[in-house]
């Protein structure tokens, strides 16, 4: 059922292992909402949800594959470069700390989206800038290439860090929705199906929108 449903829903894109993070610096400082968290960590893949349809960010999806190790991201520098994505970071940190009034949102904004970038390193081809000009650095030790390895490696990542520091039901629904999520994405991780559910780069960044959204909006109602 679950593996039926991520032949049309695949996100590509690493996924609850970011999550994972929310709520560990959650645990350290609770004094910020969860939900500033949750956004937090998605920053970068949020800004790119929005970059790549207004054609300043480029990615290619192979209309034969549903492969995450297939994806092409061509440019990405404003959303997944460690320097100046961390800038953006820092401006949306400040505008989400003067709505709350807490200082210590800006700390927590900009320790969520560098975990972001930190994370997807490890499953990126060689395509993350470093800095975000041009002829930047590009690097990513590309866990994606053994798609197997990658899916499990990312749900014990995440049970493990949930297990860590939820407990109750709201570790019980961390693990569901954590669960149901990453089962929707294992088409992307391990290639079920011969051809790509997912037709255009502009639907790609949609479907990541939505999930970012739905995973966010789930687990503040249900884990907070
Ligand atoms: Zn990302």
């Amino acid at each position: 059922m679950l593996l039926g449903a991520s032949f049309g829903l695949t996100l590509k894109l690493m996924f609850v292992g970011h999550f994972a993070i929310a709520f560990l610096l959650w645990r350290v400082f609770p004094q910020v909402p969860l939900p500033v968290y949750l956004v937090a960590v998605s920053f970068p893949d949020l800004l790119w949800s929005v970059l790549v349809p207004a054609g300043i960010e480029k990615v290619t999806i192979n209309p034969d594959s549903p492969l995450q190790k297939l994806v092409v991201f061509e440019r990405f520098p404003y959303s997944h470069s460690l320097l100046l994505g961390n800038v953006w970071s820092l401006i949306a940190g400040f505008i989400v700390a003067g709505l709350l009034n807490n200082t210590l949102v800006i700390l927590v904004f900009v320790a969520c989206s560098a975990s972001h970038w930190i994370l997807d390193t490890v499953v990126h081809l060689k395509d993350l800038p470093v800095l975000g000009f041009d002829g930047d650095t590009k690097i990513g030790l590309g866990l994606w290439r053994r798609g197997g390895v990658a899916f499990v490696v990312e749900i014990a990542f995440y049970v493990t860090v949930s297990a860590f520091t939820l407990s109750g039901f709201p570790l019980l629904y961390a693990l569901i929705i954590g669960g149901v999520f990453h089962g929707v994405n294992a088409n992307s991780f391990l290639g079920f199906s011969k051809k790509n559910s997912v037709k255009s780069s502009n639907a790609y960044a949609g479907l990541a929108l939505l999930g970012f959204t739905a995973f966010t909006i789930l687990a503040s109602v249900l884990v907070d």
